[in-house]
């Protein structure tokens, strides 16, 4: 028989333990994974508003008649709110209810960029290293002094030789400094760099095969693919996928074919996390990331641009879902900036950048 004593230690080791339960019940696990996308020159307007009827002309959006009608049939709608769910499905059936979309102006939301250049390897430098950097000032092929989390994190114990990068742009190796940094950075050339099996070979020869329309950015197709295929072999616990396509679009005053990269866009990055849900490692562990580089000018004249001489660039969106991330949508009344994403990419697998690296914004808050 046990002692009264022994039953009173024996009670309060099952309080001590049930108390360590529940504080890690209302602790959230952080995610043991991280996706991050980026849609380059991708506007808040679209994002929030679908299709701008004012753009659907040959002046405005560079578009035929029957091109406007066709845009029309597929995006077009009587409410912002449909328009928008037609533009980009995944992103508001999905993410709007289980994560967190910030920038949308109406709702006093601003999401804003703070390099003050509103172009490219700012923006990105700006979001992976958690504060602009003034000597990042023009799009040269060069490689970056800073550090950005993804290298941080591939410094780190258990993510070494687990982060990697894919994206349209040739650029990208520099802007994650891959010389230096060793991280796989694919930006051009073959999607997949050791090809292996009959799908590997395949996508790379398709990737051969399309015209270098735009020269230094490639389709958003085989990068995609290439990230995929990637993803799926070789299980990295960081995976950045910069897609490229609706700049291009714009620049080109293609307002038709901009809306048609948004939307397979929306389409890849749906794939993308119904891949991970798939997968044991990644089901139910793997955080989102959605973000812009920069954002474009606001008129049916200048949509088209971006950069210094248009500062309604200045305004962007982001979007995160995942483990630790309160289902709250669209979320209002709250200012955000575009360097807060580096902190966050960290943060939602659990990791403190701003300890190492204190000239970083700090992450979103996302209520967890
Ligand atoms: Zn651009």
């Amino acid at each position: 028989m046990r002692s009264s004593r022994a039953d009173a230690k024996f009670l309060v080791s099952c309080l001590v333990a049930a108390a360590a339960i529940l504080a890690a019940a209302q602790t959230p696990q952080p995610a043991a994974n991280v996706l991050v996308v980026t849609m380059d020159g991708m506007r808040w307007q679209e994002v929030f508003g679908g299709l701008q009827s004012e753009l659907l002309t040959k002046e405005a959006g560079g578009i035929s008649e029957e091109a406007a009608a066709t845009a029309t049939r597929r995006f077009g709608a009587a409410s912002p709110e449909e328009r928008r769910q037609k533009l980009m499905p995944f992103f508001w059936s999905v993410i709007a209810k289980r994560g967190q979309i910030f920038g949308d102006p109406k709702h006093s939301s601003v999401a804003r960029v703070t390099n003050g250049l509103w172009f490219s390897y700012p923006g990105y430098n700006e979001m992976l290293t958690g504060s602009p950097d003034p000597r990042i000032d023009s799009n040269d092929k060069r490689p970056n002094p800073n550090v950005t989390v993804l290298e941080w994190l591939n410094h780190r114990p258990s993510f070494t030789g687990r982060v990697a990068a894919f994206g349209s742009w040739e650029v990208l190796p520099f802007i994650l400094n891959a010389s230096r940094s060793g991280l796989p950075a694919n930006g051009d050339g073959p999607p997949i760099a050791k090809p292996e099996s009959e799908r590997e070979r395949a996508i790379n020869e398709f990737a051969a095969e399309l015209p270098p329309y735009w020269g230094e950015t490639r389709f958003d197709a085989p990068t995609g693919l290439g990230a995929l295929e990637y993803f799926r072999k070789h299980h990295p616990r960081v995976l950045y996928v910069m897609l490229g396509e609706t700049d291009e679009w714009a620049h080109g005053r293609r307002y038709d074919l901009y809306l048609d990269a948004a939307e397979r866009n929306d389409r890849f990055i749906r794939r993308l996390w119904e891949t991970a849900q798939s997968m044991p490692q990644y089901a139910n562990r793997t955080a989102l990331v959605l973000a812009t580089d920069h954002g474009r000018g606001d008129t049916a004249e200048d949509w088209t641009d971006h950069g210094r001489k248009v500062p309604a660039a200045e305004r962007i969106w982001m979007a995160v879902m995942g483990p630790g991330v309160l289902p709250l949508g669209l979320r209002a009344d709250v200012t955000v900036t575009q360097s807060q994403i580096a902190a966050t990419i960290a943060a939602l697998v659990g990791e403190d950048y701003r300890g190492a690296q204190p000239n970083a914004a700090p992450p979103l808050d996302l209520g967890r």
